[in-house]
C-alpha cells in the first residue's frame, strides 16, 4: 500500500524531477558532497526544515541559514529525530548549522563545508525530567547538570537576518525576543534521549557515522546508559570508539559534532574522507549496499514535500 501511495504522490512530480535533474534523483538523490570536511562544497544541498517531528532549528541557526547538508544527512537527521519522538513523546532535539547553501567555509567553523557535518543540541529536561525545547546550546557538567551561564562563540547574541530565503522560514522576531536566553543549573542533560539518539545514528542504515564529537563526561554518561539499557557489546564498542572529545575544537559539553562518511556514490564524484583509520562496521557498510528499510510513512511525505519544494511545478 505504501508503495502504490508513493508511485501516486510521485507522479505529478516527475516531469519537473525530469525536467531539471534527470532520473537519477530519485535512485542516488542529486546533492553530492565535494572534497573534504574542511575545505569542501555541496552541491544541489537539501535543506533541513527548520521545525519536524521531534526537532527544531532554534533562531539563532535559521537566521543563519547553514541548514544544508546531502540529502543522506538531513534525512538521516529527520528519522532519527523521528525514531527518538516516536518514542518518547514530547522529546524535542535541536539542530545547529549543517553547512551552507553551497558548501564552503564560514567563519564559525573549520570544517562543516561539504553537507557531511551537523552540530546536535542536546535534549534536555528540567530538573523534574520533563522534556525541553532546546533555544540555546548550554554546556553540563560531568554528572549531567547545566552550568552556570557561559558565553561562548555558539551563544553570542544573535546577528540579524541577511539574505534571501528568510519568507519561508518562521516569522523574524524583534531585538527583544532575540535576545539570548542562556541555561544556568535549571536543566539536565537528557541521558535517556541522547542515548536513543546516538543509538539511532549509528543504527541507521542509510548513513555511517565517521565520528561524533562530545565531551568525554558526556560520552560516559550516554555509555553508562547504553550498559543499564543491555544494548549488544558490539554497538557498545562501536559508540566508545565514535564518540570523542577533540584536542582542538572545543568541549563539546554544549552539543555534538556529527560527521558522516562520504556516501559511495558521492565518493566517485570526488567526496573525500579524512582522518585516521576508524572503527568501521562490516555490518553496516554490507546493510548500506543492500535493499534499505522504507522511511516510516510520515517521513516519506515530509521528504516528498522537500522535493516539491526544491522543485515546484511551474
Ligand atoms: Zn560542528
Amino acid at each position: 500500500m505504501r508503495a502504490t501511495l508513493l508511485v501516486a504522490l510521485l507522479l505529478p512530480l516527475l516531469p519537473a524531477l525530469a525536467g531539471c535533474v534527470g532520473p537519477a534523483l530519485l535512485t542516488d538523490g542529486s546533492s553530492v558532497s565535494m572534497g573534504d570536511h574542511r575545505s569542501g562544497l555541496l552541491r544541489h544541498g537539501t535543506p533541513l526544515p527548520f521545525r519536524g517531528r521531534g526537532f527544531i532549528v532554534p533562531e539563532r541557526w535559521w537566521l543563519r541559514h547553514r541548514n544544508y547538508g546531502i540529502e543522506e544527512l538531513v534525512y538521516a537527521l529527520m528519522r532519527v529525530a523521528y525514531h527518538v519522538e516516536r518514542r518518547y513523546r514530547g522529546a524535542t532535539v535541536g539542530f545547529a548549522d549543517l553547512s551552507p547553501a553551497g558548501g564552503g567555509s564560514t567563519t564559525e567553523h573549520g570544517s562543516h563545508t561539504s553537507g557531511r557535518d551537523a552540530d546536535v543540541i542536546f535534549y534536555a529536561t528540567d530538573l523534574n525530567g520533563h522534556p525541553l525545547v532546546p533555544r540555546e546550546m548550554v554546556a553540563y557538567d560531568a554528572t549531567g547538570l547545566a552550568l552556570p551561564a557561559t558565553l561562548g562563540p555558539e551563544t553570542q547574541p544573535a546577528t540579524p537576518p541577511r539574505g534571501p530565503g528568510l519568507a519561508s522560514g518562521p516569522p523574524v522576531p524583534d531585538a527583544a525576543a532575540a535576545a539570548p536566553v542562556v541555561g544556568g543549573a535549571s536543566q539536565r542533560f537528557d541521558v535517556r534521549r541522547n542515548w536513543a539518539l546516538m543509538r539511532a545514528l549509528l543504527t541507521d542504515p542509510r548513513i555511517e557515522v565517521q565520528w561524533l564529537f562530545i565531551n568525554r563526561d558526556l560520552a560516559r554518561l550516554l555509555l553508562d546508559q547504553a550498559r543499564r539499557a543491555g544494548e549488544p557489546e558490539r554497538l557498545l564498542e562501536r559508540a566508545a570508539a565514535l564518540m570523542h572529545q577533540p584536542g582542538d575544537a572545543g568541549l563539546h559539553n554544549d552539543h555534538f559534532h556529527l560527521r558522516i562518511f562520504c556516501p559511495p556514490g558521492d565518493r566517485e564524484l570526488g567526496c573525500r574522507d579524512l582522518g585516521p583509520p576508524r572503527w568501521r562496521d562490516p555490518a553496516v557498510e554490507s546493510a548500506a549496499g543492500a535493499a534499505t528499510p522504507a522511511a516510516p510513512l510520515p517521513l516519506l511525505l515530509e521528504e516528498l514535500a522537500l522535493l516539491a519544494r526544491r522543485f515546484p511545478l511551474m
